[in-house]
């Protein structure tokens, strides 16, 4: 077989190898908009407070126990009405019946790290999977603790980037606010429960679980302002803790930078120029590098938010110094502020995937390289590898066995 020969000059000035990485006709398409199928019903977390009035107005009761019934969701994390022992019996099954539908079936639970990782497989209405995987950072002498949330916005994923596992399963559906919500109040009841000693509640919420956040963008932006909504009406959470990831879905960038959400933004990069990008993430043939560093920095400059620049290193493919160069050359000509932060993943190989992490001199010549133009930047550690946790690889191997679609 043969492939395009490429040139030994690109159009952005670089002169560096670009190796093919699908074979040609192999190319997954781009899906943004997700097949319409097996949503649950919808939920008491799906409803504005103004709904929720009326909901419970409807079944006969009074208004007041739209707040009561919150408080249970919000406050004390508690999704099955039967435990609700303020409310008469007969009106917690009615409660239960009309907006209480079963959101996340729990499939199987582990843990690593010393029990600070704990990785929860779920199966949603219509039989797909997604996870959610949490973290715990207990207290160092320059940080204070933190306990990080990674979650799914999409059973499956649209984007087809060829290096992630969830990406090239494709997309199965978007995921409803009230899914999307859960896997916090999950969280935060399994905490409650001393399931990881030392950790409190979720303090940070990171959509990087499975799924592009920015293509079900609707369902994302009701899970955030509940997230955020103070008690009983939502978790109460602080914006800052809240990081959305896309590969860069320009038009949401923008709508979410006039939301004024103090949130931060995570832009899965990996490449500076766009002939490597082309092929490292497939939707940067509609949406450009320059142009998605454009909207980053202006989500910045609105929000006053700090935008991550997410930097996967691959060996041989991404990861030489010059690159390095471009890409701090590409974040300096927009500002001279500190408007980004580069985060460079290890990469963490998926079954059967032909790239591999870089070797250690030359992550460190790439973070040198970055540090002389002084663009911040840290190597993220690597949580859950034991467990398939890890960045790209979640739900894969639970659809391998069986217990879903
Ligand atoms: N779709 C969103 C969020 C989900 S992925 C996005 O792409 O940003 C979260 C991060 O993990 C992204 O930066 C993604 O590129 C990265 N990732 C995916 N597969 C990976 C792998 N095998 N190794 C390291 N990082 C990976």
């Amino acid at each position: 077989m043969t492939t395009d020969p490429r040139p030994a000059t690109s159009p952005s000035g670089l002169v560096l190898p670009i190796t093919p990485l699908a074979e040609p006709g192999k190319e997954m398409p781009v899906v943004v908009r997700s097949p319409r199928r097996t949503k649950p019903p919808k939920h008491w977390i799906d409803l504005s407070i103004e709904e929720r009035v009326d909901a419970v107005k409807e079944m006969g009761l009074p208004g007041f126990r739209a707040k009561q019934i919150s408080e249970h969701v919000f406050v004390h994390h508690d999704l099955d009405p039967q435990n609700w022992t303020d409310l008469p019996k007969a009106v917690r099954g009615q409660v239960a019946e009309a907006w209480f539908p079963e959101l996340l079936t729990e499939v199987s639970r582990q843990s690593c790290d010393n029990g600070t990782t704990v990785k929860t497989l779920w199966r949603l209405h219509g039989g797909s999977l997604v996870e959610s995987v949490l973290m715990h950072y207990p207290a160092t002498r320059h940080n204070s603790a933190r306990t990080t949330l990674c979650i799914s916005s999409q059973a499956g994923c649209g984007m087809a980037c060829p290096f992630c596992a969830t990406g090239q399963g494709g997309i199965q559906r978007n995921m409803a606010t009230s899914e999307i919500v859960a896997q916090v109040l999950a969280a935060d009841r399994l905490l409650e429960s001393g399931a990881v000693p030392g950790a409190g509640r979720v303090s940070n919420i990171v959509f990087m679980g499975m799924g592009e956040p920015m293509a079900n963008y609707k369902a994302v932006l009701a899970a955030m302002r509940t997230f955020i909504a103070p008690a009983p009406h939502g978790i109460g959470m602080s914006a800052r803790g809240i990081t959305i990831s896309t590969v860069g879905l320009i038009p949401r960038i923008k709508a979410l930078t006039e939301e004024g959400i103090p949130a931060t933004l995570a832009v899965s990069l990996h490449a500076p120029d766009d002939e490597l990008r082309d092929e490292l993430i497939p939707a940067n043939k509609r949406w450009k590098v320059d142009a998605l560093l454009d909207a980053a920095w202006e989500y910045a400059r609105t929000t006053g938010r700090r935008v991550s620049i997410e930097y996967a290193l691959m060996r041989d493919i991404n990861d030489q110094a010059d690159r390095a160069a471009v890409l701090a050359r590409q974040i300096r000509r927009r500002g001279d502020w500190t408007w980004a932060h580069v985060n460079l993943i290890p990469l963490n190989p998926t079954p059967g995937s032909r790239w591999t992490a870089s070797r250690p001199e030359d992550q460190d010549a790439f973070v040198a390289t970055l540090e002389r133009w002084k663009i911040p930047v840290t190597v993220r550690d690597t949580r859950g590898k034991e467990i398939d946790g890890a960045c790209g690889q979640l739900a894969a191997r639970g659809r391998a066995e069986g217990v879903g679609v």
